[in-house]
Parts: structure tokens; C-alpha cells; sequence
């Protein structure tokens, strides 16, 4: 039970005592009862591991939280002094984005046309574990060349240009590019060669064929009905962040594919290599939560790794982006759009908390700066806050929130979508596949699959009102919009 061991902040419950696995430090929970009791054991003993682990000051657990790797997929962990890859994950900056279509929601009522768009989307940004481009990509043919310059850049201008990606849309980022651990580019640049010759990297322009592709799981491209709230904060934000009411937009959920999961896979080894040799001991001896002390240089190719790794997604967000909107210009001819917003869910930050810079890790955690944080200043959303991109589920839709002064509670963060409540074993077992189909049916959504995935379906995830009124009741954030699935591509 968390109660004893924790502080609430959802308003319902108090107090907090020292719990023995975080040795002594409190954990700050986000979640209404219901959602309190629906962390699983293995996931609250990641929480305490992780708190009570070397220079961790903070640890807070979202209501989407379940057991991951390490660290539970739904917390923010907060260092001054370490850096913490398990707390990142192996999808380096698995993220979402938000394209708003300047369409009306009823130009897709037409199945014919949604098939039409499923079709269009796939030829140029293919689903599926290890899959990458196709014949209608040939047009954005990403050399060896490119593709070290875009690891290394992020979604720089040059970056941009060569791969026709609006360089616009590289304002409407988090961040558009990371650099390493000295704040420069070249050292990127140094790291990746080292990378390459050492043979730690696969042959490059093959990986790179990933490049604009969602690949497989819980990824995704969803088209979008938009509902914005009725008040007229909502209706400010939404006009800032550039949606309408009744309009169209497209949701996408996706990492650093291959190349990230082989950066960070080989830090994870190179790392639990390190700590074996030295006989070093393992936070909850879970080989999982290895970390670096920053200005090591274990900890500095990590955050090199991390960034390489990091402009990979972005650049592979912004190219998606760019090609889903090709698609919807060739079947709906004359249609425009862009970038709402893109936001990461895995990756950590260099952030100022409790007025000292820190490395913010968000493993299943949005970012959630309110309006007026000084980091927003030079964007446009320092009035409004920024976007909050919170996929829910295909039936009880998603949603775009921003954050109110309150999310000072939880580092600046918040949830980063409905959380996983059956593990993709019991999923496949228990529901039943024309249920979760006809569901589908009713919704009038369609999808590319013949049978949807029973692990993805939309009761294998918490409830996600449930989750969103954790985050209310905390006073962490407000809705701006509902997002109504219109079309699912999946794997
Ligand atoms: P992740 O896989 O990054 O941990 O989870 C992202 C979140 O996306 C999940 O918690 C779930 O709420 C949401 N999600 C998964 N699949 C879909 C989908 O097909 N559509 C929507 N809208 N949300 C999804
Ligand atoms: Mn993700
Ligand atoms: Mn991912």
C-alpha cells in the first residue's frame, strides 16, 4: 500500500511516513484512490528502489505508472549529481506529436476516404519492428552523409531542408536538438565516429532506412477529431497552440527505432559491465538501475548517447510529420497543416529544481511547464504554457492539456498517457478478439490491421478519465482538448 510511504497530492489523502525500501525519503504519488490501487507491487518497489537510490532528490509516480525497466514506465526522477539510464529507458525519446490539419473533422466521414488515407500514411511511413522506408519515400533519400549530420544536429536548418521537413516546425519542439555532455555539437560528433569504427553501431545507412518510420507496439499514427473545451482558457490555449474546435489533427507516437534501442542497449551493458568489475552495488540490486556520477566518463557517453539517440526521434518525428502530410495532400488535395507541438516522454533533462540544475529523467513522464516558466520565455507559448500530447486510447480518445502553476508539486511533469493495467501476456490470454474488434466498429474507427492486437487494445490500459482526474485534482493541469480517433495504423 502506498499511504504509508508517500505524499498524495491528489487532494485525497495525506501525510507520508518513512517507507524502508527508499530509505527514509518520501515519494511523491499522483492518483485518485482507485488509481493508487492500481500499482502493482513490482512497480512500487521500483519507485523505492529508484528513490532511495545514489543523488535521486526527487521521485514522483504519475498515475499511468506500471513496472518497467528499472524504474517504473510513469515516473520523473530527479538528480543534481547522477545520471540514470533505466530512468530514461531503451526508446531514447520515445515522444509524441500533434499535426493540426486545416480541415474539418467531417472530411474524413467518408470511409472511403480514411481507407484511402490508411493507405497513403503506410506507403510512406511503414509500421512493424524493423521496418523502414518504401518506393514513396524515394523522393527523401537519406544518405550516410545526412544521416551522421542529423544525429549529430538534431533538426537543424540544413537538417530540415535536405529532408523537406518545414523548418518552422522546428520552433513548435521541446527541443529540437540535444547536444553532448560539454554542450557542444562536435562532440557528438566525436562519439559517433568512435561509435562507428568501434563497431558498437551497426553498418549506418542501413539504420537509417528507419528514418520516418513508426515501427512497432504501443507505436502509432492516429487521425484526430478535435473538441475543445467549453471555457475560455481552454479556447486561448487552443488558439495559441493552433487548433479548432471540430477540426482535424494527426497523433503520432514513436521513438528512436533501432538506432536509439542500440545506443541505449549498449550503455545498459556497458554500464552493468562497469559496476560487475568494480563490484559496485546496485540500487535494490537491480541491475536495471545502474547510473554514472555526472563528470565521469561513463556519464558522459551516456549523455552523448542519449543526445545521438535523441535527434535520431526528433528528426524522425518532424519527417513523419512532413509525410503525413503528403499523404493527406495527395488524397485530399489542397490540404494544409502543421506542427502543434512535439514532446517527448523518455528522456532526461537538464532542468532548474529547487533553484539547482538537475537532470530531470522522464521515463513514461511528460514535461509540464506552466505558463510564465522561465524556460517557455522566447517560445510561443510563455502566456499559455506549452502543449501537453496525451494519447489515452483509440475509444476513449486522447488529449491535449496544459499545465497549471501547480505542477511545481511534480517536478514540472505530468502523466504521459493512460498506463498499461494488463501486461501484453494477460492481455492476449483474457480479452476476447471480436470484442475488442467490434469495438472499433462501434466507434466507427478504422484501422490498417485485419485484427486489431489484443496487447494494444484499449482495455489493456487503466481507465483514462480516471488517470486525467488525478492530474486535475492535483492541480497539475487542465484539459484544452479532446482528441476522437478517427483512423488507428498500427502495427
Ligand atoms: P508507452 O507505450 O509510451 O508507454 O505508452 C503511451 C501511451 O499511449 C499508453 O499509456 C496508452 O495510454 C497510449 N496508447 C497506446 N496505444 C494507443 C493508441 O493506439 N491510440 C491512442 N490514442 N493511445 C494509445
Ligand atoms: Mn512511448
Ligand atoms: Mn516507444
Amino acid at each position: 500500500s502506498l499511504s504509508p510511504h508517500s505524499i498524495n497530492v491528489t487532494g485525497e489523502a495525506t501525510g507520508f511516513l518513512p517507507a524502508p525500501g527508499s530509505r527514509g525519503k518520501p515519494i511523491t504519488v499522483i492518483g485518485t484512490e482507485a488509481i493508487r490501487g492500481s500499482f502493482d507491487a513490482k512497480c512500487l518497489e521500483q519507485a523505492m528502489n529508484s528513490r532511495g537510490a545514489p543523488g535521486v532528490t526527487d521521485l514522483v509516480l504519475n498515475p499511468d505508472a506500471h513496472a518497467g525497466y528499472g524504474a517504473p514506465v510513469g515516473c520523473v526522477l530527479v538528480s543534481p549529481t547522477h545520471v540514470y539510464p533505466g530512468p530514461v529507458g531503451v526508446d531514447i525519446k520515445c515522444s509524441m506529436s500533434l499535426l493540426a490539419l486545416d480541415l474539418p473533422a467531417d472530411a474524413v466521414a467518408d470511409k472511403a476516404t480514411r481507407r484511402a488515407l490508411i493507405n497513403a500514411i503506410c506507403e510512406r511511413t511503414p509500421t512493424g519492428a524493423g521496418r523502414g522506408q518504401r518506393t514513396a519515400r524515394k523522393s527523401r533519400h537519406v544518405s550516410p552523409e545526412l544521416g551522421k549530420q542529423l544525429v549529430v544536429e538534431g533538426a537543424s536548418r540544413a537538417v530540415c531542408d535536405a529532408l523537406g521537413i518545414p523548418p518552422a516546425w522546428a520552433e513548435r519542439c521541446e527541443d529540437s536538438a540535444h547536444v553532448g555532455h560539454d554542450h557542444t555539437h562536435a562532440a557528438l560528433g566525436l562519439r559517433l565516429e568512435r561509435l562507428l569504427a568501434g563497431g558498437a553501431l551497426p553498418k549506418f545507412d542501413d539504420k537509417m532506412t528507419q528514418l520516418g518510420s513508426y515501427g512497432g507496439g504501443n507505436h502509432f499514427g492516429e487521425c484526430e477529431a478535435v473538441e475543445i473545451g467549453d471555457n475560455d482558457r481552454a479556447r486561448k490555449a487552443a488558439e495559441t497552440f493552433g487548433l479548432r474546435d471540430g477540426g482535424l489533427a494527426f497523433l503520432s507516437h514513436c521513438g528512436s527505432r533501432g538506432f536509439g534501442h542500440n545506443l541505449a542497449s549498449g550503455q545498459f551493458r556497458a554500464l552493468q559491465r562497469f559496476f560487475e568489475t568494480w563490484g559496485l552495488p546496485l540500487p535494490g540490486q537491480d541491475k536495471e538501475l545502474v547510473y554514472a556520477p555526472l563528470g565521469t566518463p561513463e556519464a558522459d557517453a551516456y549523455l552523448d548517447d542519449m543526445a545521438l539517440g535523441a535527434n535520431f526521434a526528433t528528426v524522425n518525428h518532424l519527417l513523419i510529420n512532413a509525410l503525413v502530410l503528403e499523404a493527406f495532400q495527395e488524397i485530399i488535395p489542397g490540404a494544409t497543416g502543421r506542427l502543434v507541438y512535439f514532446i517527448s516522454h523518455n528522456i532526461a533533462r537538464r532542468e532548474i529544481v529547487d533553484n539547482r540544475e538537475a537532470w530531470v529523467h522522464r521515463k513514461g513522464a511528460t514535461r509540464a511547464f506552466p505558463a510564465g516558466h522561465h524556460a517557455l520565455r522566447d517560445t510561443p507559448f510563455a502566456e499559455t504554457g506549452h502543449p501537453i500530447l496525451l494519447p489515452g486510447n483509440p475509444t476513449a480518445g486522447s488529449c491535449v492539456m496544459v499545465a497549471e502553476p501547480g505542477a511545481d508539486k511534480s517536478c514540472y511533469s505530468v502523466n504521459h498517457g493512460a498506463g498499461r493495467a494488463k501486461g501484453r501476456k494477460a492481455a492476449i490470454r483474457e480479452l476476447d478478439q471480436k470484442t475488442v474488434d467490434d469495438e472499433f466498429i462501434t466507434h466507427d474507427i478504422l484501422t490498417n490491421c485485419r485484427f486489431y492486437p489484443k496487447d494494444e487494445a484499449p482495455a489493456a490500459y487503466k481507465d483514462f478519465n480516471e488517470v486525467l482526474r488525478s492530474v486535475e485534482r492535483a492541480g497539475l493541469a487542465a484539459e484544452v482538448a479532446r482528441l476522437r480517433a478517427r483512423f488507428v495504423i498500427k502495427d
